[in-house]
Formats: structure tokens, sequence, C-alpha cells
């Protein structure tokens, strides 16, 4: 039986997992799902744990965790996703979606290979995030230590370029906090189950990936 590698990925916002996720799903040749795109293949399949889930997001909700777990179940029976493999990127989010995934996968003979989590320190995150501008209208990224030519106006479009309200020190500090609390739990389940790797995610895109890379690879020939 030769079946596609199953993967998920945790790792703080600005700790470059977004990136990462693409290039595992692109090495090892299996579907990359954000919890997103899942949510929108759903209701685009017009499934109604899709349509219920478009209707939290629209409303700047979060998606409560019975609801998620449906579409993820729903979206990855549908695309054979257990057989093909995955790499799993913003979720699970909670415990409680972790053991029911898990749960999930068991009943299908599938078991996760491996959970990976990306470590990035705290304050590099922050200054990732607190220090970046955007640009109001075209959405081109900025950094204070690569600003635009002319302060304040976008290279791109000259449009205004600002920092968003939600990327404040205070505003990150809290979505890390929050995500810590929430995160815990998971990594020491996963770490219990002897699923977990910890991968350093500091340096050059290439060198996180071949990390990564190898964990996984040192994972599956074991
Ligand atoms: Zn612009």
């Amino acid at each position: 039986m030769t079946s596609g590698v199953r993967l998920i990925l945790l790792g703080k916002q600005g700790s470059g997992k977004g990136t990462q996720a693409v290039r595992l799903a692109d090495h090892y040749g299996i579907a990359h799902l954000s919890t997103g795109d899942l949510f929108r293949a759903a209701a685009r399949a017009g499934t109604p744990s899709g349509l219920e889930a478009i209707e939290y997001m629209d409303r700047g909700e979060l998606v409560p965790d019975d609801i998620v777990l449906k579409v993820v179940r729903e979206q990855m029976r549908r695309g054979g996703l257990m057989d093909d493999g995955f790499v799993l990127d913003g979720f699970p989010r909670t415990l409680a979606q972790a053991e029911a995934l898990e749960a999930e996968l068991a009943a299908a003979d599938r078991p996760l290979d491996v959970a990976i989590d990306l470590e990035v320190p705290t304050e590099i995150v922050l200054d990732r995030i607190a220090g970046r501008r955007v640009c109001e209208d075209c959405g081109t990224t900025y950094h204070l230590t690569m600003p635009p030519k002319v302060a304040g106006v976008c290279d791109v479009c000259g449009g205004t370029v600002s920092q968003r309200d939600d990327d404040t020190e205070a505003s990150v500090m809290r979505r890390l906090e929050l995500y810590h609390t929430a995160t815990m739990p998971i990594l020491d389940f996963y770490r219990g189950l002897g699923r977990l790797v910890e991968i350093d995610g500091m340096g050059s895109g290439d060198e996180v990936f071949d990390r990564v890379r190898t964990a996984v690879d040192g994972r599956l020939g074991g």
C-alpha cells in the first residue's frame, strides 16, 4: 500500500509556517490544506457545514470546533486526502480538534505521520509583525527595516503606507498569548503520541525547509 505523507504544521503567526506548508506540499506531492481553503471549498460544494462555517467567517467570528471538524472531515473524505496525503496548516487549533482529528485518522487506519512545530522566538515574530507596514491601497508589504523610498508612500501605487490596527505590539502580544495557551496542550498531545518534531524556524526559508524535510524523512524512514 502506498499512500501520501500526512502532516500537520504548527507555528505562531509570523513563524513562516505558510511558506513552509507550501514547500512541504510541493516536495511531497501532497495537498496543502489551510482551514480557510477548506471552508471555501466546502461552501462551494454547498455542504451545510461549509455554508455555516462561511457565515461565521463573514461575521469575523471564530468558527466553532464542531463545525471546523465537520468541514475538515468532509473535505478530507471527499478528496481522498487521507490516502493521498496532506499538510494541514492552521488546524488543529485546539486540543479538542487535535483529539478528534487523531480519532478520525485512526478510524480510517491512516494515522498522522508527523506533527511539526516551527519554533521562532516571540521577540522575533513580534518584530516581524509589529514592524510591518502595509499599503492601504494595493496591499504591498514593507517593514521598518525595508521602508518605501518615500516615507509613508507606496513604491508601487503611491498609496498610503501605514500600520494595520491589529499589527500593533500590544495586539500581536495578545494573539501570541492566545496562541500559546491553545497550542501548548496540542504540542503535549502529539509529544505523548511520539509524533511531534520541533524545528528551529530561524534562518532563511531554504535553511528551515532543509531542517523540516530532514526531520520528516527521518520519521518516515524510522
Ligand atoms: Zn500600494
